[in-house]
């Protein structure tokens, strides 16, 4: 069974074909790592997956519980359980932080006929993930992402993903730039979703994370496409040759 299944993907940025026919497919609780050099459309392929403005797509499908979500808005994909935290998360001056997340969490109880959290249901939940995360009470009165530190910044895309409580979990390199103390709490944050039933793809460059949260496979991605596809222990590999050594063996 998959929960995601993208299949001979082609995807303009501007002019630039960047996915070059991809094949991936994600299963319930399951972890997928990608790792590859930059440049290599691991970003556009996070993109792509939630629909996002920049991306074209010129060929091949993505299906969600078996159904075609090609010409879905990013904001139906959303609401539907697919989620995206960003490489750069984008500061929003202005917007609350905790009004902003208050207002996707209630989009989404609605159209899953649930009922709506009011202001202090929601607080109570913001609340209860705030030290797990090692995050300020202020960060849930500032604006979004404004001024946020770089872990700050993380962290709180992981405070939106458990208040989310997403089905199909898209990191973009929520480990860069974290000192250990962010990674382990972002990983923490990460390991609570894993419940067997939602499913992850995992994009960094670096195995610290993987130590934490135990990918089940690893893929490579170069040029568009994934060269590459293996167990955990690629990643040793990886760390110890590079993603040329991985390259060559393929090319020869
Ligand atoms: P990665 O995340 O693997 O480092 P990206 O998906 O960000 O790679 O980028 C893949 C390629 O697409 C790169 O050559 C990059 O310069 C190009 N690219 C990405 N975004 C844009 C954009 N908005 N405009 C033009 N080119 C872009
Ligand atoms: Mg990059
Ligand atoms: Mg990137």
């Amino acid at each position: 069974m998959t929960t995601l299944e993208i299949e001979n993907i082609h995807a303009k940025i501007g002019e630039k074909e960047i996915l070059k026919g991809l094949n991936l497919a994600l299963e319930p609780g399951k972890v997928h790592a990608i790792m590859g050099p930059n440049g290599a459309g691991k970003s556009t392929l996070s993109k792509t997956i939630v629909g996002h403005y920049d991306v074209e797509v010129t060929e091949g499908d993505i299906r969600y519980k078996g159904k075609s979500i090609i010409e879905m808005e990013p904001e139906e994909r959303a609401l539907e359980g697919i989620f995206l935290s960003f490489q750069h998360p984008v500061e929003i001056p202005g917007v609350n932080n905790a009004y902003f997340l208050r207002t996707a969490l209630n989009a989404k109880r609605k159209h899953e006929g649930k009922e709506e959290l009011n202001a202090a249901e929601f607080l109570r939940l913001m609340k209860s993930h705030l030290e797990m995360l090692g995050m300020k009470s202020d960060m849930i009165s500032r604006s979004l992402n404004e001024g946020f530190s770089g872990g700050e910044k993380k962290r709180n895309e992981i405070l939106q993903m458990l208040i989310l409580e997403p089905e199909v979990i898209i990191l973009d390199e929520i480990d860069s730039g974290l000192d250990i103390d962010a990674l382990r709490a972002v990983s923490e944050g990460i390991n609570k979703m894993k419940d067997g039933k939602r499913s992850f793809l995992v994009i960094t460059h670096y195995s610290r994370i993987l130590d934490y949260i135990e990918p089940d496979y690893i893929h490579v991605l170069k040029d568009g496409r994934i060269i590459k596809t293996a167990g955990p222990e690629l990643v040793a590999q990886l760390e110890e040759e590079g993603y040329e050594s991985i390259i060559e063996d393929i090319e020869s």
